[in-house]
């Protein structure tokens, strides 16, 4: 992704590019002692509009608390700071990366109790997987790798470091040609992609890995879950062998960077009939009629740049 935007917010100022440098000795660089965010900003029928925002800087600052890091600022400042930059950059459609960091105090292992740097970053990125992935669906495969055990790294946050075992797990993946990679958990059961949260529709039931799997809590996840119980469906958080994946009608990932993915086959079986499936198609656009601002904005996940 070369996109990269004009402006950057640093630390409460919005930068030039070139101004929004760390040095060397930063902590976070050698440890991975950050926590970040993930988000989307859609160009609606009544302007740009940040998907979920509160939802992510929660999870942003729940990630800091798991590791008893201070942001420095409040959740209210990040959000207008995640509006801000897109305004400055004049953005339409963007992803987002809210960013804490442990900076440059030095290399041990015990951080001071300072506060972390804080940046928002605004890029115009098209969907994770490819725009054709959308339609046409992706193929992926449990990789050698599993997911982080629980009491090893919390999964449960979104931290910097947690991103080397998404790092293991997407390059095999890719290395043996597959679009993505998929981690089991601990116990040899289902936990998700490199960077999206699954889904496995079977008999018309949808279920996903719970939180105890070794997963992301993703707002993608939840988003889905919401929307597809309001279409009536039957969802089961439930722990999943890993045949289910080669059973089942309709895999999906989702995230908000990769969007809603169909999964057309897993370890080089087909997953249905191999394509997009029905269910799969109803969410996903009953999830972008929602990003979009094309239904209406019942649950309020929508905040107006303008
Ligand atoms: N799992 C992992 C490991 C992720 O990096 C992401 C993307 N943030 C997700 C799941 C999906 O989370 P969300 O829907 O909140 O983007």
């Amino acid at each position: 992704n070369t996109n990269f935007p004009e402006l950057i917010w640093f630390n409460g100022e919005v930068k030039p590019w070139q101004e929004a440098q760390v040095h060397v000795v930063c902590h976070a660089i050698h440890y991975g002692s950050s926590v970040f965010e993930g988000v989307r900003c859609y160009n609606t029928p009544k302007g740009p509009a940040i998907f979920r925002l509160k939802e992510h800087t929660r999870r942003l600052f729940d990630s800091a608390k798991i590791y008893r890091f201070d942001m420095g600022y409040s959740q209210e400042e990040i959000n207008q700071a995640c509006i801000d930059i897109i305004k400055a950059n004049g953005f339409k459609d963007a992803y987002l990366r809210p960013f804490g960091f442990m900076g440059a105090h030095g290399l041990g292992l015990n951080p001071p109790k300072v506060p972390l740097d804080v940046s928002v970053i605004a890029l115009e990125w098209g969907s994770y997987l490819g725009e054709e992935s959308l339609e046409n669906g992706v193929d992926a495969a449990i990789t050698s790798w599993n997911r982080l055990a629980p009491n090893t790294m919390p999964t449960g946050a979104k931290a910097g470091g947690n991103y080397l075992s998404s790092i293991l797990i997407t390059t095999e993946a890719k290395r043996h040609g597959y679009v993505e990679g998929i981690g089991l958990d601990h116990n040899g059961t289902v936990s998700e992609g490199a960077g999206e949260n699954l889904f496995v529709i079977r008999d018309g039931v949808i279920s996903t890995p719970p939180l105890t799997a070794g997963i992301l809590p993703g707002i993608t996840r939840s988003t889905i879950i919401t929307l597809a119980e309001e279409m009536g469906y039957e969802i089961r958080e439930q722990a999943l062998p890993r045949e289910a994946l080669y059973l089942a009608d309709e895999v999906f990932m989702c995230g908000s960077a990769a969007e809603v993915v169909p999964v057309r086959s897993v370890d080089q079986i087909t997953v249905g009939d191999g394509k997009r499936g029905p269910i799969t198609e109803k969410l996903q656009k009953a999830y972008f009629d929602t990003v979009k601002g094309v239904t209406e904005d019942k649950h309020g996940w929508l905040t107006y740049i303008d």
